[in-house]
């Protein structure tokens, strides 16, 4: 796999000969870009810090990793941290930052201590003065936004906030600051370094009704039903779920690059994919999904705090037989306002999974319905 090949931290060295401007060429020459869901381009984002004039700039590595079925960056923590410190490290040397954050999701606080000693180990062995904070998370999925992140760094509720202003601009503290997701730190060494690192290629989180669950190193692009096939499913497969945010979409033959999923209303985001066989109910699924997104909803707002609470109540009396057909409209209804009103993005992809599945599998929604 790609994301284990070790650099011995030789990649710090190469980024100090090439200096900031150079790193930045580098990393857009190669096109790397982010692997937390958006895809924006990272060397595009560090220039837009590297140009800012403050003196203070910080750096926040997203190890908040709560999606539903999410796990490439434990992976990457488990398997090559070095990677991961020496691009926040590389990062931290471009901008001139003033420190750097990992937020670690609070699940993972048991890595706490191995993360620790990586950054004892590559600041020695690069000789980097650079600060590298380290801070667990207590479990909230939407300090996975990126705004919720600085104001909970920052001591606040881990609330999100509206953009613009952008944190490339204001961000930590109200200073410039890089917010890229870990796996695409763990990428910056390895696209400096190494003339054939291969920006294709990702990491896949395979899950669900396979038997073979995992991650999996392949080009974007790749077909699903290749990818399916590696996890060894049991069964039919009828569907598959995108993370919860990315939505759902009935199997089939497509090739998984962003374009091709937005035009099944779903979203590729971070590479999740959760097989679900004809053995499960998709009525079963969508109410699984809503309680989680009623459980997560930070609250700020009323479409998405009173509205992922109702849709669960009448998913919850579908699978209890007892709910009418005309309910189906008033849910469909619901999912549409949560999703246009709602102020962050949690909000507004929390109903996708249930417009996708109200569209795809209404028969399995009817057939519960008197
Ligand atoms: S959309 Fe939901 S998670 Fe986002 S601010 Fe509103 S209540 Fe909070």
């Amino acid at each position: 796999m790609q994301i284990l090949r070790k650099t011995d931290q030789k990649a710090y060295a190469k980024a100090k000969k090439l200096g900031p401007k150079g790193v930045v060429k580098i990393l857009k020459d190669k096109g790397l870009t982010g692997r937390g869901g958006a895809s924006f381009p990272t060397g595009l984002k560090w220039e837009m810090v590297l140009k800012e004039k403050e003196k203070e700039k910080y750096i926040i590595c997203n190890a908040d990793e709560g999606e539903p079925g999410t796990f490439k960056d434990k992976f990457i923590l488990v398997n090559n941290p070095e990677l991961v410190i020496e691009g926040i490290l590389i990062a931290a040397y471009t901008i001139k930052a003033t420190r750097a954050y990992i937020y670690l999701r609070g699940e993972y606080e048991y890595l706490e201590n191995k993360i620790r000693n990586v950054i004892k180990k590559v600041k020695a062995k690069t000789k980097s003065k650079a600060n590298i904070e380290l801070i667990v998370g207590q479990g909230a999925y939407i300090c996975g936004d990126e705004t919720a992140i600085i104001a909970s760094i920052e001591g606040k509720r881990g609330q999100p906030r509206k953009k613009p202003p952008f944190p490339t601009v204001h961000g930590l503290y109200g200073k410039p600051t890089i917010i890229n997701n870990l796996e695409t730190f763990a990428n910056v060494p390895l696209a400096i370094l190494f003339d054939d690192w291969d920006s294709k290629l990702t990491l896949f989180s395979l899950s669900g009704d396979v038997t073979k669950p995992g991650v999996y190193e392949l080009p974007v692009g790749t077909n699903l039903r290749k990818l399916v096939e590696l996890g060894k499913p049991k069964h039919k497969v009828k569907a598959v779920y995108f993370g919860c945010f990315g939505g759902c979409m009935p199997y089939s033959n497509i090739n998984l690059t962003n374009e091709n999923v937005c035009g099944k209303d779903c979203m590729l985001g971070a590479h999740t994919i959760i097989v679900v066989d004809e053995k499960h109910s998709i009525v079963d699924m969508a109410t699984n999904v809503a309680k989680f997104y009623e459980f997560e909803s930070c609250g700020k707002c009323t479409p998405c705090r009173e509205g992922t609470m109702r849709i669960l109540n009448i998913l919850e009396n579908i699978s209890l037989l007892e709910a009418r057909k005309r309910d189906l409209e008033t849910l469909q209804e619901l999912a549409e306002v949560v999703k246009e009103t709602s102020l962050c993005g949690l909000g507004q992809t929390a109903t996708q999974h249930l417009l996708n599945a109200l569209k795809f599998f209404r028969k399995e929604f009817e057939e519960k319905c008197r």
